[in-house]
């Protein structure tokens, strides 16, 4: 039986929520996670098996300090578990020279003195078969690069908040919460529950759970398709890379194949606004499947245009596309994590670590300044 008073709560243990149990747990904080479904699920923003994580960040480099401190916490996640979960594959990432991503890697690494190896064109062929990169690319290979394996971190989190001492509420749906005289009461629908400290990490149900944080969040539907191989060039055992490419048409990304003839692929530009978190079309759209197709035509000779199956997820993208993470407006010790804008898993860890250092201390050693919600005119 669940206890009802607790130091911390954590709303929505998801790819975020996940970590900041665990990193509670590890501070010794009696804490409690609650979630509407397992850890591990697939009705949210944290499914599909794999997830790319990298430094020479194109987005802006001032998440770089993060993305260290993450592959730290990632590797030290790893050491409690039986299995890998962050594959060094590389990341082969292409595009034109005055491109987002371009453009962006090469200032992060600058900025930063990161190691990335722009890579000579007439080595593409020996060094990445089964890639048609056209001339007017510039090519940058990051060798640290690669990808986590999503769900199973997730589980791999929760499973040790719960062995030092987390409880888990999950199959309950949080109602309401609030805050009197410094305690917060969390409302389920089966239970109610008391805490000094709250962490919110609600994903696409932001906009429901976090009113007070007034930032017109846009929740996107997000497919992911896995589509039949006749090369084992694509292959992870033979050192194929992930890859990210920009083009005229938008940024693609995909998975090396980790067994069977089968490869993840998936535009992370575009996608429909929805209204409802509960209900993203799940079916598989011609329009999911012509824009990665086209993709493949041009890219991917050894990839064929059997869609084996595929998932839908969502992206809660803020205003600007950058995190929003801060303390709950109107509150005592009540932070959140939102808008992680369809690149957040990479940061899960240090993210997890800093929500759950801010809510116990008051302070984290990481800056995340630049997440804030000041930043909209808002604090
Ligand atoms: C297709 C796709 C590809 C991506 N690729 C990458 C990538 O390559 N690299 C990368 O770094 N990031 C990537 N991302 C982004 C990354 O996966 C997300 O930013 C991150 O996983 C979001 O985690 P979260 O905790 O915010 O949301 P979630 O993991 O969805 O967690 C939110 C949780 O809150 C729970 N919840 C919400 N409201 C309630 C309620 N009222 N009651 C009970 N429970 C509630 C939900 O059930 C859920 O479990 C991708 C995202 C998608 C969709």
């Amino acid at each position: 039986m669940t206890d009802s008073r607790f130091e911390c709560i954590v709303l929505g243990v998801g790819g975020i929520g996940s970590a900041a149990l665990y990193y509670l747990a590890r501070k010794g904080v009696r804490a409690l996670g609650i979630d509407r479904f397992e850890p591990g699920h697939d009705r949210g923003s944290s499914h599909g098996d794999t997830r790319i994580i990298r430094l020479a960040y194109f987005e802006h480099p001032d998440y770089v300090p993060l993305l260290k401190k993450s592959y730290l916490l990632w590797s030290e996640l790893e050491e409690t578990h039986r299995n890998q979960l962050l594959f060094k594959s590389g990341l082969l990432q292409t595009g034109p020279a005055n491109g987002d991503v371009i453009k962006g890697i090469r200032r992060s690494a600058k900025l930063h003195s990161l190691e990335i190896e722009e890579v000579d064109k007439s080595d593409l062929n020996d060094r990445f078969p089964g890639f048609q990169i056209p001339d007017s690319h510039s090519v940058i290979f990051e060798k640290d690069a690669g990808f986590l394996l999503v769900e199973e971190s997730i589980k791999a989190f929760t499973a040790n908040a719960v062995n030092l001492g987390a409880q888990l509420a999950v199959g309950d749906s949080i109602v309401s919460w609030n805050q009197n005289d410094r305690l917060f009461s969390v409302l389920t629908e089966k239970n109610e529950y008391v805490s000094e400290r709250l962490i919110v990490s609600p994903g696409a149900w932001a906009p429901a759970i976090l009113p007070e944080v007034d930032v017109p969040f846009s929740i996107v539907r997000k497919p992911l398709l896995w589509y039949r191989t006749k090369s084992q060039d694509y292959s992870l055992e033979n050192g194929a890379p992930a890859f990210l490419i920009e083009d005229g048409s938008g940024i693609f990304y995909g998975f090396p194949q980790t067994g069977g003839n089968e490869m993840k692929l998936a535009e992370h530009t575009g996608g429909t606004v929805i209204d409802d978190p509960f209900l993203p079309d799940r079916r598989l759209l011609e329009t999911d499947r012509s824009s990665v197709e086209c993709f493949i035509g041009s890219y991917l000779p050894g990839v064929t245009k059997n869609c084996l199956r595929h998932t839908v997820c969502m992206y809660t993208r803020s205003p600007d596309d950058h995190f929003v993470i801060d303390a709950i407006p109107g509150t005592l010790n009540g932070y959140f994590a939102a808008g992680l804008s369809g690149h957040g898993y990479k940061f899960a860890a240090v993210l997890g670590k800093a929500l759950a250092d801010l809510v116990v201390d008051g302070k984290s050693k990481e800056d995340l300044d630049f997440l804030r919600l000041s930043r909209f005119g808002k604090c």
